[in-house]
């Protein structure tokens, strides 16, 4: 087993470069990677994207020829990106299931794994023998093989949390043990190795068969142990030493826990939001200049999630009675029906409603002392990274995992609950930004925020390591 450190983990029996010089390693890698890239291959959604296009940033920064295939949906837009990244459409052609709003996120990912894999691979193969090696998004189970099948050796790129990992890892063991499918009578239990979540808190998606889940999940968890070389993780020790030492006792690949990659890479992911930032951004951070510190709840369900019209309105009232100022992120298409009109009668004097936010300023701004959230792992990561206490409404797959951490493991927010109305929403909104208890928890958020800077201090050495390790699998002579 590994130690995990502050850095990333040096592969077990391999032959890793950082053994040698500074210099020498330099040399070698130079010698290696001349000419040669690392292809990496993103998830085309935007909490999937950010991330590895982050990780391209850093490996680009560390003289890496870096490739970026990707599929035509939710393309990047190479402008607003190094010029120096390579950007290559994979051309797939894709069913009305992977794309459509109403499909569950389920159905969605098996179809574009069906639909993506022989485009990927003629893409890969497009490239090669210039690939020393492949990074692609550890829900691509389809790509892991394919890369494999190619004999280019394959890291996974998890763009959620360890525990959440850990947890699919887990799963076929959950299901001997019945607790998979989630039997709605045990919700309240713990369940055995995976603490401090319960039954309750395990991966589900509304409206998908449970069959459905447990047969994506495994695929993921089979690729990842049957195709891959590693796994490089979007967190830090700090947070999950303990979840980051289990997947490493479980994997005979190593684990790389490279986050927070947005704290690495401050000017890649501001330009991933370039157009959207000047409709909306400056206007949001004026709004927050105008308010005292710690004063403003920044609301965001993230770039995915879809609510009811009925519970959209109980958040709006909530706020409204609440009587704290509000930034609201209503995104077009994230209510069900349609942009709904906001509920007669309510007093908005005091909030701001916007149909996106930058995020990562908000958070950082002076003036937002909590942040209700549906606890997608980058929005999990951001507030940590800043400080700021959470509210947790998670809305499906990872955000049950993220939100029990959030408010169990680290006492950085409260639970909203799977039901609620406007005035339990009033209430849960006075408790997290005022009184005794939002004193607790913005002492343990500061506390948590000084250990993630610390921790983007020592951040360099686990990219290096990961650098080390992608020379140590190029199947050129060294
Ligand atoms: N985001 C943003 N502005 C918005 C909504 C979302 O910048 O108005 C960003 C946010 O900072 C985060 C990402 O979108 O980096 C959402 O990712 P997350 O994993 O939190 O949730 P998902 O969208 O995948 O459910």
């Amino acid at each position: 087993m590994q130690s995990h450190g502050a850095s990333a983990l040096a592969p077990s029996g391999k032959a890793c470069a950082s053994a040698t010089s500074p210099a020498a390693m330099a040399e070698k890698e130079a010698a290696v990677l001349a000419g040669r890239r690392v292809a990496l291959f993103p998830l085309p959604f935007q909490g999937h994207l950010s991330p590895m296009l982050q990780l391209a940033a850093l490996l680009r920064a560390r003289g890496l020829a870096v490739a970026v295939l990707h599929t035509d949906f939710n393309a990047p837009d190479p402008a607003r990106h190094h010029p120096d990244l390579a950007f290559v459409p994979i051309r797939e052609t894709l069913p009305e299931e992977a794309t459509s709003p109403d499909a569950d996120i389920v159905a969605q990912l098996l179809a574009l794994n069906a639909a993506c894999e022989a485009p990927f691979r003629d893409a890969l193969a497009s490239l090669l023998p210039d690939v020393a090696c492949a990074v692609v998004d550890g829900q691509w189970y389809a790509a892991l093989g394919a890369a494999a099948q190619l004999g280019v050796p394959v890291l996974a790129l998890r763009t959620d949390s360890a525990a959440t990992f850990r947890s699919m890892l887990a799963y076929p063991r959950l299901r001997d043990a019945g607790y998979i499918p989630i039997d709605e009578q045990r919700l309240d239990e713990p369940v055995p190795e995976l603490e401090p979540l319960r039954v309750r808190d395990l991966i589900r998606v509304d409206g998908c068969q449970p069959d459905a889940l447990c047969g994506f999940i495994a695929r993921v968890a089979d690729a990842m142990c049957a195709s891959a070389s590693g796994v490089v993780v979007n967190t830090f020790a700090a947070i999950e030493a303990s979840e980051l030492d289990k997947i490493q006792a479980e994997l005979s690949q190593p684990a790389f826990a490279v986050g927070p990659l947005h704290k690495l890479t401050p000017a890649a992911a501001a330009a991933e939001h370039d157009f959207r930032y000047q409709l909306y951004g400056p206007d949001c951070v004026a709004w927050l200049d105008a308010h005292p510190p710690r004063s403003v709840l920044y609301v965001s369900l993230g770039s995915v999630a879809c609510i009811d019209r009925g519970v959209f309105d109980e958040m709006a009232w909530g706020l409204s009675i609440s009587g704290v100022p509000f930034l609201w992120v209503v995104r077009p298409g994230s209510v069900r029906g349609g942009m709904p009109a906001l509920p007669y009668g309510l007093d908005w004097s005091m909030g701001k409603i916007v149909p996106w936010a930058p995020q990562r300023d908000v958070l950082a701004h002076r003036a937002t002392g909590g942040f209700w959230t549906h606890c997608g792992w980058n929005s999990t990561l951001e507030s940590v990274c800043e400080g700021v206490p959470m509210l947790a409404q998670p809305c499906f797959g990872d955000q049950t995992v993220n939100a029990r951490y959030v408010t169990q493991q680290w006492g950085v927010g409260l639970e909203l609950g799977e039901v609620f109305d406007r005035s339990r929403a009033a209430e849960a909104v006075r408790r997290l930004m005022v009184g005794e208890e939002c004193a607790a928890m913005r002492e343990r958020a500061h506390g948590l925020k000084t250990r993630a800077n610390q921790r983007v201090a020592a951040a360099t050495r686990a990219i290096d390591n990961l650098v080390d390790y992608i020379c140590s699998l190029s199947t050129a002579p060294c």
